[in-house]
């Protein structure tokens, strides 16, 4: 008796939703999906806890009749493809017929619907994947669909969601997306009463950059419109001026739909490349339009990636695309604000060569700055205990400290970290009430921020406010930064406070306080004295003090090395004595 078996089918259908229903925002992402398809106009969205109890998808496209509302529960139903050949030219974003079965297998669900031109709906429940029953029902034309209990039957599952706060950031993650793609499409969504977002039809694509970026930076973003035969690169792109510290803001279409894509993002930074310093990113919606041969979109369950045939093709258009924008926006003449539009058609290779001229003009000297970070490989590190005295003999490469210990061995001292180090270290101790000292700004700051932000900051208040930030909600997605920490008054906290918020919204940290530990080790990291900057030997003498008063000065709050040790005899062993 052989030991293979073919599984039951539950157990394959539990297999497969597994790949397309992630969490609760995956559940939305497919629904809001189906309803586009179906050619809604308005959809809303309802939820409790954050999806996790239930979402609700509700749409006037064309609806199903009874025969399909029972037949689109099964695997690989779909109205959208029919042939082999129907797979290389999709125009829905739908079709592997997988996504209302997936879901219908690890929840309780119900769908009512009524096709256009029928007098009369239907109510199909189905439980765990199982139709339990089937009504006519009154109700308008269109589909709502309704899922309860998301996982009920998967325990494993269910012990992966997260936070309500942390799955309604990914929920609004994919919402802000939608009317990037269809701005002439309403949405709204509500968590309870509570509105949660609204989109309403527009035709002024600019305005659905507003959810995403925040006003401020959605008004300063430039506009390109870039032909290449058989390519079309459109979208928005931040000036210079604007960067931020992760890819957060960085959103791709392909034939209209959304997709992470390494191909494109990489060649979204090497546009920039030498244009902004190597740790920022540019915000950026992009959408690229190619013929549908020319791009496989059955490549992910979730069909969130997509290959190129010619990805190679693809990347350098970009790139070409990009350039050409941020060329006119280097000249003088435009100001970061307007918008730029470059003529249809424009040569590429002499944009290039023109590109090139400018970077070397403008950025002569930062070329050079990047080749030197090339920095030797490290001595072979030993273990550091803390020394008991440090002095200091000389800087190096502007970056790091070099000094003697009390034993005579020779130390290398990041600069940047034992700044950070002792800064850290310094609001912990100084805490009051388990409180980071703070200092009110005279001038509340005003912070506009995107939708995704804006609901977390409001999640994370009272932690921020630990933290040493005082915000307060200032209608929509405003807020009034109304103290700050101590140590950050004499920088430039404005850019600061915004960077925060995006490099801790995105983190996806799970406990308040984990948050907290995160929040401080990024101010102490921004308030730091950077990598580069040239420190007198008073300064340096300075800092290293400083650092000897914190417990554990050999790591930093990243957990990475502040020093090195050499001993004497580490050296005469090199040098073969
Ligand atoms: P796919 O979208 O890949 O076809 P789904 O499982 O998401 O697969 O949906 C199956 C079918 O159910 C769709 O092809 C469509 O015919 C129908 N359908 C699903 N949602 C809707 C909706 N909101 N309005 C109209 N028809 C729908
Ligand atoms: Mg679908």
């Amino acid at each position: 008796m052989g030991l293979i078996r073919v599984l039951p089918p539950e157990v394959v259908s539990q297999i497969a939703a597994g790949e397309v229903v992630e969490r609760p925002a995956s559940v939305i992402k497919e629904l809001i999906e189906n309803s586009l398809d179906a050619g809604a106009r308005n959809i809303s969205v309802r939820l409790e806890e954050a999806g996790k109890k239930m979402i609700q998808v509700c749409d006037d496209g064309c609806g199903m009749d009874p025969d399909d509302a029972v037949a689109c529960f099964q695997r690989h139903a779909t109205s959208k493809i029919r042939t082999p050949d129907d797979l290389i030219r999709i125009r829905t974003l739908g079709f592997r017929g997988e996504a209302l079965p997936s879901i219908a297998a690890v929840s309780r669900m119900e769908l009512l619907t009524r096709a256009h031109g029928k007098d009369e709906g239907v109510k199909v429940i189905v439980e765990g994947g199982a139709v339990r029953d089937v009504q006519p029902a009154g109700c308008p034309v269109g589909t709502t669909v309704t899922v309860r209990n998301l996982f009920f039957n998967t325990p494993a599952r269910l012990k992966f969601l997260r936070s309500t706060g942390s799955e309604m950031n990914q929920i609004l993650a994919t919402l802000i997306r939608i009317p990037l793609a269809f701005p002439s499409v309403s949405l709204v969504a509500f968590q309870g009463d509570r509105e949660l977002f609204r989109h309403s039809a527009t035709d002024d694509l600019k305005s659905v950059l507003i959810p995403a970026l925040g006003r401020d930076i959605a008004a300063q973003m430039l506009w390109v419109d870039y032909y290449s035969q058989p390519y079309r690169v459109r979208g928005f792109l931040s000036p210079l001026s604007v960067t931020r510290p992760t890819r957060s803001h960085q959103w791709f279409f392909v034939n209209n739909r959304y997709v992470r894509s390494k191909a494109l993002s990489t060649a979204l930074s090497h546009a920039y490349d030498g244009l902004i310093r190597e740790d920022r990113h540019p915000l950026a919606i992009v959408y690229l339009d190619l013929p549908c041969d020319l791009v496989d979109v059955n490549v992910h369950p979730a069909k969130l990636e997509v290959r190129f045939s010619r990805e190679q093709e693809v990347q350098s258009v970009l790139v070409e695309a990009i350039r050409s924008v941020l060329v006119s926006a280097l000249t003088p003449v435009a100001s970061p604000l307007q918008v730029v539009t470059p003529e249809p058609t424009p040569s590429p290779s002499r944009e290039l060569a023109q590109f090139r001229a400018l970077l070397r003009a403008r950025f002569g000297r930062g070329s050079e700055q990047t080749s030197q970070e090339a920095v030797p490989p490290p001595p072979r590190r030993l273990a550091t205990p803390k020394p008991a005295r440090l002095t200091a003999i000389a800087q190096w490469s502007a970056s790091y400290i070099l000094a003697e210990g009390a034993g005579g061995e020779l130390f290398i001292v990041s600069q940047h970290r034992a700044h950070e180090k002792y800064l850290y270290d310094l609001m912990v101790r100084k805490m009051q009430d388990k409180e980071v000292p703070r200092q009110e700004l005279i001038v509340p700051l005003h912070l506009e921020l995107g939708q995704l932000q804006s609901h977390f900051v409001r999640c994370h208040l009272s932690t921020l406010k630990r933290a040493g930030f005082v915000l307060d909600p200032f209608g929509g997605s405003s807020f009034l930064v109304r103290s700050i920490p101590t140590i950050l008054a004499r920088l430039d906290y404005e850019k600061l406070v915004t960077d925060l918020i995006d490099e801790i919204s995105f983190g996806g940290t799970a406990t308040a306080e984990d948050l907290f530990g995160e929040i401080l080790a990024t101010v102490a990291c921004r308030a730091a004295i950077r990598a580069g900057e040239p420190l007198s030997r008073a300064e340096m003498q300075r800092l290293l003090d400083d650092l000897l008063t914190v417990d554990n000065p050999s790591l930093c709050p990243h957990g990475q090395p502040v020093m090195i040790a050499i001993t004497r005899e580490e050296l005469d062993r090199r040098f073969e004595r």
